[in-house]
């Protein structure tokens, strides 16, 4: 029973979790295990062991196509490190950092961090929650340094088409003082059935100011084991480096020998992961379209559904209380249903929520059920 639950004294339902509810590969942990008993427990290099450095290396190559040399790859605690490691290392005071949305809470506040300046960008549902070249390009200005993207989206689901990368690539060609961070964490949960297109991959010349960002947290449900990694050229790689190494030092040594195994393992496990999610997506899609007025996107990727709910603002509750935002909304969701989501304004895009389908199909039916029961009472 979780902390609120036991406030409340009844049943919270969580669709708020950004990680997989499965658990990590037998082979990968029996890894971690191993590593621990052969002593594999001593610092490691800053960027990260030779082991994992190389498995990375092959990992980019075959999944794909692109080609690193070991001093053009970094390995941080989770891929959050690597993208903070990032703008620490590029980023100073005043820079403008443009930030496709909705985005995942973390990027604006990491671009603060770092004293640059988050440049928001919206790609409404109307766009599949993608931008486009034309606002890309009266984003840029002469103190532009990154655009983020992240595809397949947390919290949208959207994923960019190679088609797609090329047209911001077009824009990106006119301003070669802008880098493109390619955060791609989510890239193995994918519905399309295409090959997963990343920009350095997409647009060959684009890769000299590109840093492809992934991980084994969502691929192989190993949130907890901080595993991240990138490929990038190697004086930004160096510059990274040099921010983890006076801050975190590397990632734990017996996550790293893990993640060599995850990455140059089996990856039959994989499929019936898809397959539960891409059930569970079609359920929660299926379930939030039966709410009048409530529009909704079948995302192409991630375990996310990002519901636009601007047709129930201004209604109001059993209790009297108007839903004035979609944060109202989620505590409404939260305090009249025991349903946990996040409102859309976390993710700078408000007028939406996001429901996490990395849940059982038990607890999402149950979920829908409230989610509509609570919808159909507002007034
Ligand atoms: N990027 C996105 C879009 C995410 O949603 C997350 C986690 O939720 C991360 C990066 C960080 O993942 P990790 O640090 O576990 O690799």
């Amino acid at each position: 029973m979780s902390a609120a639950e036991a406030r409340s004294g009844r049943s919270i339902v969580s669709l708020a979790q950004g990680e997989p509810d499965f658990d990590t590969p037998v082979h990968v942990r029996d890894a971690g295990k191993a590593a621990i008993d052969r002593g594999t427990t001593r610092y490691t290099d800053v960027p990260g062991t030779r082991e994992l450095t190389q498995a990375i290396i092959r990992k980019f190559q075959r999944d794909n196509g692109l080609t690193f040399e070991a001093n053009q790859i970094t390995i941080g605690v989770g891929s959050k490190q690597v993208l903070y490691n990032a703008l620490q290392a590029t980023v100073d005071a005043g820079d403008e950092v443009v930030v496709a949305v909705p985005a995942w809470v973390s990027y604006p506040e990491m671009v603060r961090l770092a004293e640059g300046v988050p440049i928001i960008v919206p790609g409404k549902i109307d766009a599949g929650f993608k931008i486009t070249p034309e606002q890309l390009e009266r984003a840029i200005t002469p103190k532009t340094k990154w655009l983020m993207l992240n595809s397949p989206s947390n919290p949208s689901g959207a994923v960019y088409s190679a088609e797609e990368l090329k047209a911001l690539a077009v824009v990106l060609g006119r301003h070669p003082h802008v880098w493109f961070m390619s955060d791609d964490i989510y890239e193995k949960i994918l519905y399309t059935g295409k090959p997963f297109p990343t920009m350095a991959a997409v647009v060959p010349e684009m890769a000299s100011r590109c840093l492809t960002i992934n991980g084994v947290s969502k691929a192989f449900a190993m949130t907890g084991w901080r595993v991240g990694y990138a490929g990038g050229p190697a004086e930004l790689i160096r510059g990274i480096n040099l921010v983890q190494g006076q801050s975190v030092s590397h990632t734990s040594s017996i996550s790293q020998a893990a993640a060599v195994t995850a990455l140059d393992g089996p990856m039959d496990f994989l499929p019936p992961f898809i397959e539960a999610y891409r059930r569970r997506r079609d359920l929660v899609v299926k379930a939030m379209r039966e709410i009048p007025g409530v529009k909704v996107m079948v995302p192409d990727g991630a375990f996310y559904v990002f519901p636009n709910c601007e047709a129930l603002l201004g209604r109001k509750s059993p209790s009297g209380k108007t839903i004035a935002t979609d944060l109202d909304l989620c505590m409404y969701f939260l305090e009249d249903a025991g349903v946990a989501t996040v409102p859309g304004a976390a993710f700078e895009l408000p007028g939406h929520f996001r429901i996490s389908y990395a849940a059982s199909d038990a607890t999402l039916t149950e979920g829908m059920k409230r989610l509509q029961d609570a919808c159909s009472r507002l007034a």
